[in-house]
This record gives structure tokens, C-alpha cells and sequence, in this order.
């Protein structure tokens, strides 16, 4: 298990369109294999390899139905629709929460560690993750698309209002 280090907003790392990955070998799977445990580690939905200093374009979703990862090399949306605006948070912006609007539902096709094409599909939580994800690919952070943060009340507000819906 190998931890990396995740950088922080204001690093260049984070602003950076990332370049596709071309080479399916030892080096990637390490890669993968470490943003897993760092993701793990650091108990977030998902982290990108620009997260890591890593300018290349692979990341990590977690399912939110399944509670699955889900690598996802070269990935892209083919779909989406609806919408849902919600709190959204990023291990590169610590402690802090912004409202974002993003599809409701959104379909991926990315390559695994192997390079095999595959087709995912996630709705809600799930979605959100993979929107804010494929986003650190091409240099873009979630707070781009907030006003403000959030105040540590309105996160409360929000959060236990997430527990009294399950
Ligand atoms: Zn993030």
C-alpha cells in the first residue's frame, strides 16, 4: 500500500488539461493501485491523478449504490440529463463545501488499467462524482462553479437532511 500525497488548490497540478494515457503497463497500475488506497485513506467519493501531481488523464469514482471504486482511464461523458444541485466537496479544497448543479444521470466510456473499453452509468451522488471528477482531468475545480462556500451550518443543515431521507 503506498499513500501519495494529495495537493492542494493553488498548486499548478490542479490546473492543468491532462494528457491521455497511452501505455497500460506496470507504472499505470501503480498508479491506479495507489489512488486507490489514498482515496481510501482519505475516506473521499473520488480523487483524479492530477490530485496526486499526476498529469494524466485516470481517476477514481466510488459507486455510491454499490460503494464499489471504479477506475476510469481516458474517460469521457457520452450522456447526460436532468439535474440536481447539491453540496460538493474536494479532498484538493479541505473543509470547505460549495453548491453545485449537475446532471442527474450521466454515462461514461473509459478505458480499464488493461486499456479495455467500458461503459458506465451513475445517477445522483454517483453522477455528481463522476462530473467532478472527468472535471480535474481538464484543470477545472468545482469551485468554479460556486459563488461562495458554504457556512459550516448550512453544511450541517445539509447533511442531516441527506440522513433523514435514508
Ligand atoms: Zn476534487
Amino acid at each position: 500500500m503506498a499513500l501519495r500525497k494529495i495537493v492542494v488548490q493553488g498548486e499548478d497540478c490542479l490546473n492543468k488539461v491532462c494528457r491521455p494515457v497511452t501505455e497500460f503497463n506496470r507504472r499505470l497500475h501503480l498508479l491506479m493501485d495507489d489512488l486507490l488506497d489514498t482515496l481510501s485513506e482519505a475516506g473521499g467519493a473520488g480523487l483524479a491523478a492530477p490530485q496526486v501531481g499526476v498529469l494524466r488523464r485516470a481517476c477514481v469514482v466510488m459507486d455510491d449504490d454499490t460503494e464499489e471504486y471504479i477506475e476510469l482511464i481516458n474517460p469521457s461523458i457520452i450522456a447526460q440529463s436532468g439535474e440536481q444541485t447539491g453540496p460538493e466537496g474536494c479532498l484538493s479544497v479541505p473543509g470547505k463545501w460549495g453548491l453545485v448543479t449537475r446532471p442527474n444521470y450521466v454515462r461514461v466510456r473509459a478505458q480499464d488499467r488493461d486499456g479495455k473499453w467500458f461503459e458506465v452509468e451513475g445517477e445522483g451522488l454517483t453522477a455528481r462524482c463522476y462530473c467532478h471528477e472527468l472535471e480535474h482531468l481538464d484543470g477545472h475545480l468545482y469551485t468554479e462553479h460556486i459563488d461562495r462556500f458554504l457556512t459550516d451550518e448550512e453544511v450541517e443543515e445539509y447533511f442531516s437532511q441527506e440522513e433523514g431521507a435514508d
